[in-house]
Parts: C-alpha cells; sequence; structure tokens
C-alpha cells in the first residue's frame, strides 16, 4: 500500500471550512433529529451527533417516536418552527413514509434526502445537500487526488443514502460508473476490472484480495462489527499489500461523513 486514506485529515479541512461560516453566523444552527421505534445502535449514533452539535453551539432536539402517525406529527412541527434550521430523520424509513419525508423544506434537508434535493445531486448543482457518507467519499478521493478521469469505477451497495447518490458524483467526476448488488451474477469479475472499488454492503471484510486488480484503490464505507470489534466491508490486512490507497475502518469515511454533516447543519442557518 502506498497511500493510507485517512479521515481525520480531511475531516480537519473539512472543519476548517465550517468553522469559518459558524463564526460569521446571524442565527443559531438548530437541528431537530426524528426517530421511529429507534434501537440502541440507532441511539448510539445519535448521541455521537448530539455530542459534535454540543462541541460546536448547535441546538439539537431529539424527538422520539413509536408510531408513524406520531413521526409524521413531529416532522410537521420541525417543518413549520422557525427555529429549526434544519431536520434530519433516523435511516432507515419505512417507505410509507418517504412522500411525507419529501415534504421536508429544501433548506432543511441536511441530510439531502428530498427528491428536489436528489434531483438536484442527478442534475450535477452545486452547492446543495447531498446524503453525507455519499459525499464523504468524494471528498476523500478529492482531498487525495485521486483523479477519476476514465477510471472505472466499482460502487458495491446500492441504498439510497450510499450507493445511489454515488453514481451522478462519479460521473460528474468523469469515471466509468458500474454499480454491483446482492443479485449481481459474478460480482468478481466486475471488481477485478475496477481502478477503484467503494464497498458499501454491510458485511464485514467481504473484499478479499483475489477479488481486486493489483493497485486498485478502494474505499471501505462499512461499518460492521465482529467479535466485538469494529471493521469494514474490506478485509485490510488480506488486502493491504495488493491496493494502492485504501480507507481505514475506522477512522475513513466515518469521521469525514460526521464533519460534513455538521457542516451541512451550520449551512442550514446561513
Ligand atoms: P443497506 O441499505 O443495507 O444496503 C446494502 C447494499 O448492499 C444493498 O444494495 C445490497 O444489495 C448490497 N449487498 C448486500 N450484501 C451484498 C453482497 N453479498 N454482495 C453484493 N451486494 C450486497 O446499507 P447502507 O445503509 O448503504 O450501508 C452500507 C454499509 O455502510 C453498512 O455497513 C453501514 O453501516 C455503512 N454505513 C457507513 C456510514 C459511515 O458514515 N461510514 C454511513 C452509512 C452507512 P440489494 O440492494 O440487492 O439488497
Amino acid at each position: 500500500m502506498e497511500l493510507l486514506l485517512e479521515g481525520k485529515a480531511v475531516s480537519e479541512s473539512i472543519k476548517k471550512r465550517f468553522e469559518e461560516k459558524l463564526n460569521k453566523l446571524d442565527k443559531k444552527p438548530n437541528v431537530a433529529v426524528l426517530t421511529l421505534n429507534p434501537n440502541d445502535s440507532n441511539l448510539a449514533y445519535i448521541r455521537r451527533i448530539e455530542k459534535n452539535c454540543t462541541k460546536y453551539g448547535i441546538g439539537f432536539v431529539l424527538k422520539t417516536t413509536k408510531t408513524e402517525q406520531e413521526f409524521i406529527n413531529q416532522l410537521n412541527i420541525a417543518k413549520q418552527d422557525k427555529e429549526i434550521t434544519g431536520i434530519m430523520c433516523q435511516q432507515p424509513l419505512p417507505r410509507s413514509l418517504f412522500n411525507e419525508i419529501n415534504t421536508i423544506p429544501l433548506e432543511k434537508d441536511i441530510e439531502g434526502i428530498t427528491y428536489e434535493s436528489l434531483g438536484k445531486v442527478f442534475v450535477g448543482e452545486k452547492n446543495i445537500n447531498i446524503p453525507c457518507t455519499s459525499k464523504a467519499v468524494i471528498e476523500t478521493l478529492d482531498y487525495y487526488n485521486i483523479d477519476l478521469t476514465g477510471k472505472n469505477v466499482v460502487v458495491v451497495g446500492r441504498s439510497n443514502i450510499v450507493g445511489k447518490p454515488l453514481i451522478p458524483q462519479l460521473l460528474e467526476k468523469n469515471a466509468t460508473v458500474t454499480v454491483c448488488h446482492s443479485k449481481t451474477k459474478n460480482i468478481e469479475s466486475n471488481l477485478r476490472m475496477a481502478d477503484i472499488i467503494i464497498m458499501a454492503i454491510g458485511k464485514a471484510k467481504f473484499l478479499k484480495k483475489e477479488m481486486i486488480k493489483q493497485g486498485a484503490i478502494i474505499v471501505d464505507v462499512g461499518i460492521n462489527f465482529e467479535n466485538g470489534k469494529i471493521c469494514g466491508d474490506v478485509d485490510f490486512e488480506d488486502v493491504k499489500d495488493k491496493v494502492n490507497a485504501i480507507t481505514p475502518v475506522p477512522g475513513g469515511i466515518g469521521v469525514v461523513t460526521n464533519a460534513l454533516l455538521i457542516e451541512n447543519i451550520i449551512n442550514s442557518a446561513v
């Protein structure tokens, strides 16, 4: 491995960017976080966001709901509340709530999950909110000056928050994009052709050295737990001598995602 694509350096550059904006704000950013029957891991993630918000003097309101109707009621309150600058919804949510989520006003859609936000990503508009994890992949590649022009990029995973929003962002960077998923036949033949692989499937240590070509660049979005330890979708120890560059887990895309979320919350108050 020639280069470890660490998230800390990337997140520090994002922090520098948003700290300047934060100092110039006239109004305080306030985020409302809405959950529906959250589990322990949802709550742990939300507490981490709360801690980050507190660190930067951002207001944080958590609304935990038990039914879809209760969720919709809280969403409507947050949409109308002039003090709330940004709204975040726990993911994944049932499909039956998609239309409701789609009513979040563009300026409060800090996760970039409404059809309007996603549509803007697809036509390559700038200065918009993009689902943070997908943007974290692009920010990381940009930070380390990895040019995507003409490269074969294989994305593994097609979720609405990672795999799908990566497609237009990678195309915008002139990559040739292939997306694989659980129904892809012979995934390994796609992976072996890839100059850059982005793994986002949630399967611990799935990617092994036999599946990649010499000198590939790997971005590991996965967060999994194996024997009580956090690990990615890539078997880091197995691939590390064959790759040109790779993001670690932990310390990679997750750190960058957290910084981008805070930046979007701050932007909602600009
Ligand atoms: P998700 O909604 O569960 O989607 C998983 C995707 O992986 C689906 O498209 C699925 O295919 C595909 N998949 C599953 N098993 C596969 C296999 N064996 N071969 C090929 N494709 C397979 O997951 P997500 O929300 O995108 O998250 C993916 C991973 O990223 C998770 O580990 C999650 O914890 C992590 N994550 C990290 C961050 C961060 O900040 N670093 C943020 C969000 C998520 P089908 O569509 O065919 O089912």
